[in-house]
């Protein structure tokens, strides 16, 4: 059985994101959406928000979520995971992305890094967009899952 990881902080979940996860469940026969709680990033949204978010979102009964602050690669070996998934956009994201999987291939030599390219329409959406959309009152609905863009409002939107 391969499992896979799609890690990220999620803060929220996005279409980009939901696109990733679902095209990984085409691939692997289990995928852990792993929501990594010691990113330095200040998030809106606590963990147990996020993957409460991540869970509305999510159909696949191939899916798993769980939460995760130590190093990536232990929480593949605890997990039987031989495989992380990462979405990638423009090119900005490739030097980081390289790096990363490069380290976690020396700390742990059975995993390897897939890249899915993200879809053209999700080349540059991010949470953080997402996030600064709706604090200026902007309709973020056709960037992150219907389920979910109601949590997103009553969370983020400014009171302009
Ligand atoms: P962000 O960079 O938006 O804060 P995360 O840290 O939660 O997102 O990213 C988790 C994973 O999802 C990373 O592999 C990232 O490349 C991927 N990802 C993020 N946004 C998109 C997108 N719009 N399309 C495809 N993959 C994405």
């Amino acid at each position: 059985m391969k499992i896979a990881i799609c890690p990220g902080s999620f803060d929220p979940m996005t279409l980009g994101h939901l696109d990733i996860v679902e095209r990984a469940c085409e691939i692997f026969d289990k995928v852990i959406v792993l929501v990594m709680s010691n990113s330095s990033k200040n998030s809106v949204f606590t963990v147990d928000e996020r993957i409460e978010l991540i869970r509305k979102c999510v159909k696949s009964d191939k899916v798993e979520v769980d939460t995760y602050n130590g190093l990536l690669v232990d929480y593949a070996k605890n997990n039987n995971a031989t495989v992380i998934v990462k979405g990638l956009r423009a090119v900005s994201d490739f030097d980081y992305e390289f790096q990363q999987a490069l380290i976690n291939k020396s700390l742990y030599p059975r995993i390897e890094t897939v890249f899915l390219p993200a879809r053209g329409d999700n080349m540059f959406l991010s949470s953080s967009m997402v996030k600064e959309i709706c604090r200026l009152n902007g309709d973020i609905s056709p960037y992150v899952p219907k389920e979910i863009v109601n949590d997103i409002y009553l969370r983020c939107k400014g009171d302009n």
